[in-house]
């Protein structure tokens, strides 16, 4: 038995134990386990790898080891870095970052393999056609990702960029990088050019792509450039005759093409209207103008010794999450009120909204994290029929997931995005610090409602308030 396919038989290995993360990380009971295969995996996939890559070394052993282990160091230590000190309500913008990234890798190795087979007057056709679709594929996630980093970290307005015939033009960058990939194709080893020209069209694609989409369609962006990401890691794959990447590129190719068609069902938009973009064109990100256009009127506010009344003479009450419970940190004292809702005879629920905060499963991390048990974590489609009978919502830092205007108006922008109903509730209670508009930037005509009150304050310090008083 050779080294080649111990690794072969390590790969089959790592994929199965991929494909199981896949399926334990489906339903929250067994996600932690689903991390935990993933990661045995991931450490047999690297193992391999790193014997693939001694075995086959052109050059002295000892130097390519201390290459690789010189690379890992630097990976893991900022790896590990990143990972323990970022906020929560930054993880959407850093897995924007590290798509990125995947999509930078697929660049690099094209270029490093087209370089290496010119040099040695290779000149495969399929090869070729690989190289150029894993560069094409690269480029348009790299600048896409980019893109999709700036607007989430607010560095850049979310607003969508409609530039005249944009459809055109994308269509246009299309048919020029097919064009380039035939002259590309017939040019063989000679197709530097073309490489290079494609690969300043596809980054021009990816960065209008997903400036064309507008703020309301980011959480589609999001699963969408997962789903890139994949799509050149399988490339890269093809390229390097790399089996086990072309299985894991494939795995998150198109588990985020599902994820992107489930965010679209649950925002009722279709993808191909997602991608041509042009949607939401509020300019708002976490916590918009206050001033936005939309309905306007007179809000009632409350205090927290009244809302802990309210919670009192309460028989159901159910918790609507969103992204300020995850900006305030809220959700240690959030679950300490359910629990102590919960000891009293109150029946209390979460109502959680598909596109609630900035990441697919954003809320469902966060209640988990601080131990609300998943028996009482309930989607969108199974409370929604059950809010007329509730006596209390306590909108805790959500706003366009509870907007009515979605509903009942059709030229708002998040017009037929399905919504929480939390109006049909008895009473309402928004926990916010101003008047501000959500991450779509549409002014929420939920709290100028006679059945609503605003709590304004940082929603942890106003939950733990309501715990004093309880
Ligand atoms: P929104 O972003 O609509 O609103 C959040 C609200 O939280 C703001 O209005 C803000 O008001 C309030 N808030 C912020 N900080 C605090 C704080 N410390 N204490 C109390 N309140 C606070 O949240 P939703 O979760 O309802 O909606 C998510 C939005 O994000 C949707 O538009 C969705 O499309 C979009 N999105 C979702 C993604 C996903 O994958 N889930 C990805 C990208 C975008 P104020 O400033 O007045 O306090």
């Amino acid at each position: 038995m050779n080294v080649t396919s111990v690794v072969q038989a390590v790969y089959l290995l790592a994929a199965v134990l991929f494909i199981l993360s896949l399926a334990g990380l489906s339903k929250q009971e067994t996600a932690r386990r689903g991390v935990l295969l993933g990661m045995g995996g991931m450490v047999l996939a690297l193992a391999a790898t790193v014997g693939l890559a001694l075995e086959r070394s052109e050059r002295p052993v000892a130097v390519t080891a201390a290459l690789i282990v010189l690379v890992l160091v630097v990976g893991a230590a900022v790896g590990t870095w990143r990972a323990r000190t970022v906020e929560m309500t930054q993880m959407p913008e850093l897995i924007a970052l590290l798509h990125s990234f995947v999509g930078l890798a697929a660049v690099l190795v094209g270029y490093g393999s087209f370089l290496t087979d010119a040099a040695a007057g290779a000149t495969d056709t399929v090869h070729l056609v690989e190289v150029f679709v894993g560069v094409l594929v690269g480029a348009v996630t790299f600048t896409g990702s980019v893109v999709a980093f700036l607007k989430l970290s607010a560095r850049i307005r979310s607003a969508p960029l409609t530039l005249p015939g944009r459809n055109w033009l994308n269509l246009g960058m299309v048919l020029v990088s097919v064009l380039l990939g035939w002259w590309f194709a017939r040019a063989a080893t000679g197709g530097l050019l073309p490489l290079l020209l494609m690969t300043v069209v596809a980054l021009a694609l990816g960065w209008h792509l997903v400036a064309a989409i507008g703020g309301g369609d980011m959480p589609v962006v999001v699963s969408m450039l997962n789903s890139y990401s994949g799509w050149a890691a399988a490339a890269a794959g093809f390229m390097l005759g790399n089996d086990l990447l072309i299985i894991t590129g494939a795995l998150v190719g198109s588990s985020g093409a599902i994820l992107s068609y489930l965010m679209c069902k649950a925002m009722n938009r279709s993808f191909v209207s997602v991608i041509l973009g042009g949607f939401g064109t509020g300019d708002a990100t976490a916590g918009g103008d206050p001033s936005a256009v939309g309905p306007q009127g007179e809000h009632r506010e409350t205090t927290a010794p009244a809302v802990a009344a309210l919670l009192t003479a309460a028989r159901s009450v159910v918790i609507v999450p969103g992204y300020g419970m995850a900006v305030a940190k809220a959700q240690y004292p959030v679950a300490d009120l359910a629990a102590r809702l919960g000891d009293r005879g109150v029946r209390v629920r979460f109502g959680i909204h598909p596109v609630a905060g900035r990441l697919p499963g954003h809320m469902n991390v966060l209640l988990a994290e601080a131990r609300v048990p998943y028996d009482v974590v309930e989607g969108m489609d199974e409370i929604n029929g059950d809010l007329p009978a509730t006596d209390v919502v306590l909108v805790i830092g959500a706003n366009d997931t509870v907007n009515p205007a979605a509903q009942d108006d059709p030229s708002s922008p998040i017009a037929g995005m399905p919504v929480l109903e939390v109006w049909k509730a008895a009473d309402v209670v928004v926990f916010k610090r101003s008047m501000a508009t959500g991450y779509a930037g549409v002014q929420n005509p939920l709290f100028f409602r006679e059945n609503t009150q605003m709590l304004f304050g940082d929603a942890k310090d106003q939950v733990e308030a309501i715990l004093r008083e309880l």
